[in-house]
């Protein structure tokens, strides 16, 4: 093994160098191709190498590379945040502030919740309610809002004991229900726990419109966020979207609760916004949500010396110009139907898997149970050996039940490459089944 003093995610393992990446592959120092299948963390979505991005990173630092966020605004900031709200389309504006990360970006996400209700003098109204089998990321207040067994165990004591409900998991009902006639059990479990804990206690309900890392893209029944949007002004609660993975495109909408016409109060978005180039996430709140602030202290409690980043921020408005510029939108919806149809064709061959679901180029491939959680690590391993990156959704062990793989390349995956990746994960499969 190379001598390293770098900590990575196992320090046991041997991990390739990266050396050169270009449009959906990446290379290594050997020189050996590697198809990414996976975005990266379901990140790299206009693919590596990209001129127009890489040219807006060279020209804004000819302009200005950094500025702090309490003494200057920029050009690239300013124009991000009126090209997110233009994307909402909504009768509201929604307001933006720039993080470095989707953890950062739900952080702030529960602050400002918190603080719309502490300005209101309600101030016991500081809970965030969540769901289980969730990932809104890693810092302490975003892991005690996430529903992920293993990475919160060993911080137990530290988090935040945040209530959670069911996740609208259909494939394996926690209410042993089968849509429609469960009449969403699991959307009327949010009214059962605010009654529960109490409305005055309770600022926001966080969710992924579509739950990616934690458990294997789980896509809810029709009708659900409906319903939740219902629930939470019912019980005057903020309804958060974590869109830190789902947002932007990656779907076949620009943002996954298109999909079921349904505006959230707070959303949060990473990974895509930048898609890879540059760090950078988002927290965006409607006006219903400033108001108070705005009229209060007029300052949101957060920030970060990087917040904003001008190279950052205009990186993101390039990337966000790109999708548009070249229907990017319209083109994961076509090619993630093509991925998921030839996905469904193969799985007939291969008895292990139990499921596979998506929408746009968010797909998830979940093993059946009888795999007790030990497929993911073997075929991510051997995928990779073959040139093939998944992203692991689950390891069984930590409390999910299930065991799946996110695949989930970039939008500018073509039907060919499409093909090579089936070839790959069909090769990855027949060896982890005869092994
Ligand atoms: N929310 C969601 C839905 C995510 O998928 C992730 C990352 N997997 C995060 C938040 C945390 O983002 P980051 O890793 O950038 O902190």
């Amino acid at each position: 093994m190379k001598r390293s003093l770098l900590i990575k995610p196992m320090m046991d393992e041997d991990y390739p160098t990266a050396v050169r990446a270009e449009g959906i592959y990446i290379y290594d120092e050997h020189g050996k191709k590697y198809l990414d299948g996976s975005s990266g963390a379901v990140t790299a979505s206009l693919g590596h190498a990209v001129t127009e991005i890489i040219e807006a990173v060279h020209e804004q630092s000819k302009e200005v590379s950094f500025v702090y966020r309490s003494q200057f605004t920029t050009i690239p900031a300013e124009q991000l945040a009126q090209k997110l709200n233009t994307l909402i389309n909504a009768k509201e504006n929604y307001w933006s502030f720039f993080v470095n990360s989707g953890s950062e970006a739900a952080e702030t996400a529960m602050k400002i919740a918190i603080q719309h209700f502490q300005e209101q003098g309600k101030t016991q109204k500081n809970k965030i309610l969540s769901r289980w089998i969730s990932y809104h990321g890693i810092t302490i207040g975003a892991l005690s809002m996430s529903g992920h067994v293993k990475r919160r165990e060993r911080f137990v004591p530290l988090l935040e004991d945040y209530p959670s409900i069911s996740a609208p998991y259909c494939y394996q009902c926690p209410f042993h229900k089968t849509f429609p006639d469960c009449q969403l059990a699991c959307a009327s479990e949010l009214e059962t726990a605010i009654k529960r804990i109490g409305a005055q206690h309770i600022a926001a309900f966080i969710a992924e419109p579509i739950v990616g890392a934690a458990g294997g893209v789980i896509v809810p029944p029709e009708g659900y966020y409906q319903q939740i949007r219902k629930i939470c002004d019912r019980y005057n609660i903020l309804f958060i979207a974590d869109e830190v993975m789902t947002g932007l495109g990656r779907t076949g909408k620009m943002f996954a609760l298109n999909h079921w016409d349904v505006l959230p109060d707070i959303m949060t978005l990473g990974k895509g916004l930048s898609a890879g180039y540059t760090p950078i996430a988002a927290t965006l709140a409607s006006d219903k949500v400033m108001k108070p602030i705005l009229q209060g202290t007029k300052s949101i409690m957060s920030g970060h010396t990087f917040s904003a980043n001008p190279q950052s921020t205009a990186v993101a408005l390039a990337v966000l110009n790109y999708i548009e510029k070249e229907n990017l939108v319209e083109k994961v919806e076509s090619q993630g139907a093509i991925l998921l149809q030839k996905l469904h064709v193969l799985a007939k061959g291969f008895p292990m898997i139990g499921d596979i679901r998506g929408k746009g180029l968010l797909i998830g491939v979940e093993f059946t149970s009888e795999s007790h959680g030990s497929l993911t690590q073997k075929i991510v391993t051997t995928a990779r050996e073959k040139g093939l990156l998944l992203y692991p959704a689950s390891a069984g062990r930590d409390g999910f039940e299930g065991d799946a793989i996110i695949i989930s390349p970039p939008f500018t995956i073509t039907e060919k490459e499409i093909n090579q990746l089936i070839k790959l994960f069909s090769d990855t499969l027949h060896e982890v089944q005869g092994g």
